[in-house]
């Protein structure tokens, strides 16, 4: 586990505003994104969402999250954008403003449930067996740590796919479990038709060769938990996508 000082930040000054990073590169957040280039002032004499021409009245501002050019209309929300650390709220274009806004529900929410975590029947790699072990990510967004009778640590970092089990809860229809591809269409929300019943991640193992498979079925003893568990995995599923789109950038 890192120790204190490892995990230690810093402010920084960049021209959108302060933020807190960490001190090591390899604390960064998985679900971190970069800061954009600003799109260079000679290219945009005019607003690039509503084209007024910019000139000594209508100044420019740059959207901190795409870096594109603006007219104070068209660019005046401050919302708060974890995802690259600022410290403040800071200015965006309305597109941006928006996607940040849903954002803010993971970091408002899902991450909480993510980091207290759920149990779970976890199955590891092609084993028969099963071990009840209560998951949750780590406070500093990296690793899954898993703990019953054994303690593993998933780094994030590492997991290849992530597949959300759902079943279908729509009166009449047989409950056919699948597995959704977390790049696919389908929606997992509570209260919806369809709730999120197990989870099946790949990940390289440290000094493993091949990818190792653990598989995540809710232990249900009771409604309670089998309710915060499918909580859990819809925050996963959350959390995975704004994963792979921090790899994409
Ligand atoms: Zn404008
Ligand atoms: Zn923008």
């Amino acid at each position: 586990m890192a120790s204190a000082p490892r995990d230690a930040k810093k402010l920084v000054r960049s021209p959108s505003g302060l933020r807190m990073v960490p001190q090591h590169q390899d604390c960064s957040s998985p679900f971190g994104l970069e800061e954009p280039q600003w799109v260079p002032d000679k290219e945009c004499p005019r607003c690039m969402q509503c084209e007024t021409k910019f000139d000594f009245i209508t100044r420019k501002h740059h959207c901190r999250r795409c870096g594109k050019c603006f007219c104070d209309r068209c660019c005046s929300k401050k919302v708060a954008l974890p995802r690259m650390c600022f410290v403040d709220p800071v200015r965006q274009c309305a597109d941006c403003a928006l996607v940040s806004q849903k954002e803010a529900e993971f970091y408002d929410k899902q991450l909480k449930v993510l980091t207290n975590g759920a149990t779970f029947f976890v199955t590891l790699g092609t084993s028969e067996k099963s071990e009840v072990m209560v998951c949750r990510l780590s406070n500093n967004q990296r690793s899954l740590f898993l703990d019953g009778d054994h303690h593993y640590e998933i780094e994030i970092a590492q997991i290849s796919t992530v597949q959300i089990l759902t079943e279908g809860l729509t009166p009449g229809e047989k409950d056919i479990p699948t597995y959704t591809s977390l790049l696919g269409s389908q929606h997992i929300t509570e209260g919806g038709n369809s709730r999120a019943s197990g989870m099946l991640l790949q990940y390289k193992a440290p000094g493993a060769e091949g990818m190792t498979q653990v598989r995540f079925t809710p232990h249900d003893d009771s409604n309670s938990t089998k309710k915060l568990s499918a909580t859990w995995l819809a925050a996963m599923y959350k959390a995975a996508k704004l994963l792979y789109e921090s790899r994409d950038q």
